[in-house]
């Protein structure tokens, strides 16, 4: 049977030490989140946030638009935020409306205030190898958890199912960086099966069922990202959990894995752009 990669354990523990940390500063670190629509996952998402920021000390701001909002009062709220010393941190709850110009909006967050790492700024700098401000949610996170077991990228087939901007394509660049052998794979990707049956360690962004224990390496370690209901309104991954957890050495679980670990780095960014911008050391 896996070992769980305990991602709510992880993030109690790191926000205990990060709450510590900000009761030393007299100003409040400052997080700012756009939400635009009635997205119902989305609202949850952002409730979650902020509940997590202020049980902190963050200040946390939600700035609410009905989804008919022009793309040019974003524009412009964004550009307030960027010249607002007292915001240290932005983010935009994606998904945004179709009529919006997602990238031209993400893009006009300054690059020292992006909590994502969504900047062309900063992946930039992180395709290139050099540090962003601060490193993508949801990848840092999963960095931090198997870090946490003890698990070495270095030298390892780390099979990533998924290319999307916010998990995918990051995550392959940042394993990548710790010397890992990366193959990202996708909805085009031929044989699937044969390459996840390599993966020393795989990560699957996917969004719907699709690892099975017959796509997996005996003794591999398995990360689900993926976070949604099914038919019957129950929270799944993108895992069969109950026959891949009795093969595999190491699994995250959905609810309790992934998802605590991405809130824990979202905090943690906030406190880092902080730090960044009152150049403060520890
Ligand atoms: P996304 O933008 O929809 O990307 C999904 C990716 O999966 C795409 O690259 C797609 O390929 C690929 N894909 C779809 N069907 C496939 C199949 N049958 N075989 C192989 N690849 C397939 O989603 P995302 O934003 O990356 O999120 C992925 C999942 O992670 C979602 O469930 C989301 O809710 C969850 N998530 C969780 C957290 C967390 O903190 N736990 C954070 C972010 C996202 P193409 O590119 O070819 O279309």
């Amino acid at each position: 049977m896996a070992v769980i990669l305990d991602g709510k354990k992880l993030r109690n523990k790191l926000l205990d030490k990060l709450k510590f940390e900000i009761e030393q500063y007299g100003v409040k670190p400052s997080l700012a989140v756009i939400l635009v629509g009635d997205d119902a996952a989305s609202q949850i998402y952002v409730n979650n946030k902020k509940k997590t920021a202020d049980s902190l000390g963050i200040k946390s701001t939600v700035i609410i638009y009905p989804t008919t909002v022009s793309e040019m009062v974003l524009l412009d709220k964004i550009q307030e935020l960027n010249n607002d010393d007292s915001v240290n941190a932005i983010l935009i709850q994606l998904p945004l409306p179709e009529h919006i110009d997602k990238q031209k909006v993400i893009n006009s967050i300054s690059p020292i205030k992006d909590v994502d790492c969504f900047t062309l700024e900063n992946c930039g700098r992180l395709a290139t190898g050099l540090k962003p401000y601060v490193y993508p949610c949801t990848p840092k996170g999963i960095l931090l958890l198997l870090d946490e077991y003890g698990i070495s990228l270095d030298g390892k087939h780390v099979v990533i199912v998924g290319r999307s901007n916010l998990v995918g394509k990051p995550m392959a660049l940042m394993v990548l960086n710790r010397n890992a052998t990366v193959t990202i794979c996708h909805s085009h990707t031929k044989n699937l099966k044969e390459i996840t049956k390599t993966a020393d360690v795989l990560i699957s962004a996917v969004g719907e069922v699709l690892i099975e224990d017959d796509m997996i390496k005996n003794e591999g370690v398995i990360v689900d990202v993926g976070i949604f209901r099914d038919a019957d309104g129950k929270i799944r991954g993108d895992v069969q959990f109950d026959s891949v957890s009795k093969k595999s050495a190491y699994i995250s679980p959905v609810p309790g894995g992934v998802g605590p670990m991405t809130i824990a780095s979202l905090m943690i960014n906030t406190v880092d752009l902080y730090k960044i911008q009152n150049k403060k050391s520890s």
